[in-house]
This record gives structure tokens, sequence and C-alpha cells, in this order.
């Protein structure tokens, strides 16, 4: 070929790689970068408490942890922000002095979440800055699914305790499951994927073996299967020879083998 013609030729296949690549790029990063984060309403009602000392010390900006952990769920649960998202526009988060954990109360578009600093303070004495931590991100990663998941229509409600629960339990531990928010070890064989928590959640993300995106699949399944089910979302993200008892059996053999038995081997 004549070099006259070589050459341009050349920086043209140049320049198309080029704008491949970056065209390739930008739509990455654009996935999320037009969501809206809602607005954090921080409150401390447990001021001069040894958890509050604690946790402000480990989370000096508050707004900004809870901001990285929701792009955190909702990349779990969605292809990008132009899904079917709840809109949460505000977030009460109170540090109060009480017993318990962590809870989340209300609905869109305004969601109330508390944290408890006596569990900061046990969490402290458990395992140092480390341990509370590890323990903030994996307790606010499970509330804040509550806030972003879908809903299954037409089976009852959460308080009913059915499967309406055990999908509203189950995803919550699954996209902390999903993002390392538990400790090694705590994933055991046995129980039935009814129970909810971490039994379903560690099931749920062991289905993501079977699709990468069975998490995301299996929110979007509340808007297609109504009324749904389990077994019928299951059915509808995997496909008809699949059912949800099989499955679990099938789980239950694999938590007995070696790999089964090493968090990390999913
Ligand atoms: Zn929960």
């Amino acid at each position: 070929m004549n070099s006259k013609i070589v050459l341009p030729l050349f920086l043209l296949v140049l320049l198309y790689a080029g704008c491949s690549s970056v065209s390739l790029s930008r739509k990455k990063a654009s996935a999320w970068e037009n969501f809206r984060y809602p607005e954090i309403n921080f409150v401390n009602k447990a001021s001069g408490t040894k958890g509050w000392e604690i946790y402000n010390r480990i989370i000096p900006k508050p707004e900004e942890y809870i901001n990285a952990s929701i792009l955190e769920v909702v990349k779990t649960l969605y292809w990008s922000e132009k899904d079917s998202i709840p809109g949460v526009n505000k977030i009460n988060y109170e540090l109060r002095n009480v017993d318990g954990i962590s809870a989340k109360g209300g609905a869109p578009p305004v969601i109330n979440i508390f944290y408890s600093s006596r569990w900061v303070e046990k969490s402290e004495a458990g395992g140092g800055d480390d341990k509370v931590l590890f323990e903030t991100r994996g307790v606010l990663l499970h509330e804040l699914t509550h806030g972003f998941q879908l809903e299954p229509q037409g089976i009852g409600t959460y308080a009913d305790g059915g499967e309406f629960w055990i999908f509203i339990e189950g995803m919550a531990d699954a996209v902390r499951v999903h993002n390392g928010g538990f400790p090694e070890g705590n994933r055991k064989p046995g129980g039935s994927w009814k129970d909810g928590y971490q039994r379903t959640g560690y099931f749920l993300e062991w289905l993501t073996t079977k699709d990468p995106d069975f998490l995301r699949k299996f929110n979007r399944s509340t808007l297609e299967v109504v009324p749904w089910g389990f077994d019928k979302a299951i059915k509808h993200v995997l496909g008809r020879r699949h059912s949800v008892d099989a499955l679990w059996n099938e789980y239950q053999k694999y938590l007995k083998t070696a790999s089964g038995k090493n968090l990390n081997s999913f």
C-alpha cells in the first residue's frame, strides 16, 4: 500500500480506537453520576454518651458516610439511576441512647433510621474502632436497603410474617453480604430459606452464582410478578426448571463442601 495512504489510515484507526475507549469509559462512569442522593438529616440524640464520642471520632462526617453506603446499596439493587428506584428524598438518621441495634421507619419520600449508641459502645468493647466501623457499615447497608428496595405486591404485608417479610429482611441481609458486611464465618448450613435475615440473605447471594444479576432481577421481580411469590420470582429470574426448594437443597449440599465452608469462595 502507498505510504501516503497508510499514514492517514493509521491515524484514522488510532482516532477511532481513542474515541471508542473514551465513550466506553464515559458510559461506565455515567451509570450513577446523575443519581440524586437524599438529604441526610443527622440528629445526635446521644450527646454525652461514650457511644456518641466513639461514633463522632470514627465517623466525623456521617452525611458523607451514609451517602457512600447508599451508593453501594442502589448499585447492588439496580443497574442504573434510571431504574424504578423508590424516591427517598430525605433520611432522618438518629443516634439514640437506647437498647437494640438499628431500625428503619417511615416510607418514601421520608424515611427514619435510628442507630443505638449503646450498640456502638458494645462493638467498641468487643473489638475496638475496627469493629465499630465494620458493624456500623453492615447495619447501615441493611437499613438503607429497606429504604431503597422494591416491595412484593399482592401477598399481604410485612406484618404478616410471610413471604413479604422473608423477601424484605432476606434482601436487606443479602445486600449486606454482597458488600462484605458480615464477619467471616457467619454463613452456616441448616435452617430454611423461610428464616429471613442472614439465612435467606446468604442463600440469595449464592444465587448470584446462577446469574450475576440475580439480586437486581429478584428485586425487580416485585414489579413483574404480581401477586409475588418466592418460587414464582425464582422461576421468573432463573427459568421454569428451577424451584426454590430444589435450589435450597443444592445450596445446602454446597455449604458442606470445602469451598462452601469458605465465605470468600463465591
Ligand atoms: Zn431489617
